[in-house]
């Protein structure tokens, strides 16, 4: 398949929607996984509107002569996403949001499959043992959402969440209580001002990278020796990253997660799974170069 039949349309699409997708390097890494596995698809981005992601996602779904298989959904639509969805996988439920949707004859589907990068990345590519630590997650929105039940599933003792707007905490903490009973976890919901003794893995789930404002917590939060990680990734997620690793922590951007969760979603669309260390280094080399 040449290249100019994939933008001609002649194959699967794919887009990654959200406000905004300029920045995104979904594009790029679900092409290297289409490459690796010898699938023909063509992947884009949809920018959406504030005011109308389902109709943009909608019109988009629509188009193509039947060959628009689905989209990814970033900042700030997953909620969105999730309501959307004819049908649902048990971690998209349990977040509430979806970051993936699968465009079947038969109805939508919708999966969450954030938390499973942000696992992967953490424990395979870091090195970073979620079983006994105490989290914190600071953010409530899609993100935050999605990963919360992975961490509870991967065994953390104790996350707490905080938040700007206090309700969104205290609500994803309530839709989380069954799952940390199961693990027998502590599961706290805060301010941004959060009380208490330095946390093992601090993760920023907050969109403050991305719209460039302050770091969102204070630097007592870290423990020496933290894992601390930025969703954001690349030279918006620096400030974080440089903030984190002043104060004695280890600290990551969210590209490996990044990498870890599209391979998730390539997998629910297309029935293979790729190889995730080759494209991940790749764009590594690419981000750090700029
Ligand atoms: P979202 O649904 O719009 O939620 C935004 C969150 O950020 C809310 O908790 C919001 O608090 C908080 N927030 C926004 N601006 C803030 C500020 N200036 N200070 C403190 N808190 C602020 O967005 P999302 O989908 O959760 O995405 C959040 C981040 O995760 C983005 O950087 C996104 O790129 C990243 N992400 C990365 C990956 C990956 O694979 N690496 C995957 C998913 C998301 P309020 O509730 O008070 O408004």
């Amino acid at each position: 398949m040449t290249a100019a039949a994939e933008s001609a349309g002649a194959v699967d699409r794919y887009a990654v929607a959200g406000h905004p997708v300029a920045h995104s390097l979904s594009p790029q890494i679900h092409a290297a996984f289409a490459r690796q596995t010898g699938q023909a698809l063509h992947y884009d981005r949809l920018p959406c509107p504030l005011d109308a992601f389902e109709a943009t996602v909608r019109r988009y779904a629509g188009a193509g002569d039947g060959r628009t298989k689905g989209c990814n959904i970033t900042l700030p639509f997953k909620f969105a996403a999730f309501a959307m969805a004819a049908r649902t996988t048990s971690r998209a439920r349990l977040a509430g949001a979806c970051n993936t949707l699968r465009f079947d004859a038969g109805g939508w589907v919708g999966d969450n499959t954030d938390g499973a990068g942000l696992i992967a990345d953490l424990e395979r590519r870091a090195g970073v043992q979620i079983r006994g630590c105490r989290v914190l997650l600071v953010g409530a929105g899609g993100a935050a959402a999605g990963t919360l039940g992975a961490l509870l599933a991967a065994g953390a003792r104790e996350v707490t969440v905080a938040n700007r707007t206090l309700a969104r905490a205290e609500a994803l903490v309530a839709s989380h209580a069954a799952a940390a009973a199961e693990g027998n976890a502590r599961l706290i919901a805060s301010r941004l001002d959060v009380d208490g003794e330095a946390w093992d893995v601090v993760i920023n789930a907050t969109a403050s990278s991305v719209a460039d404002a302050p770091l969102p917590v204070h630097a007592r939060v870290l423990a020496k020796g933290a894992c601390a990680i930025d969703l954001m990734y690349g030279a918006a997620a620096r400030p974080f990253v440089s903030w984190a690793e002043a104060h004695g922590a280890h600290a990551r951007d969210g590209l490996g997660m990044l990498v870890e969760q599209a391979a998730e979603a390539f997998s629910f669309w297309r029935g293979v799974r790729p190889e995730t260390d080759h494209v991940y280094a790749a764009l590594r080399a690419e981000l750090d170069a700029r």
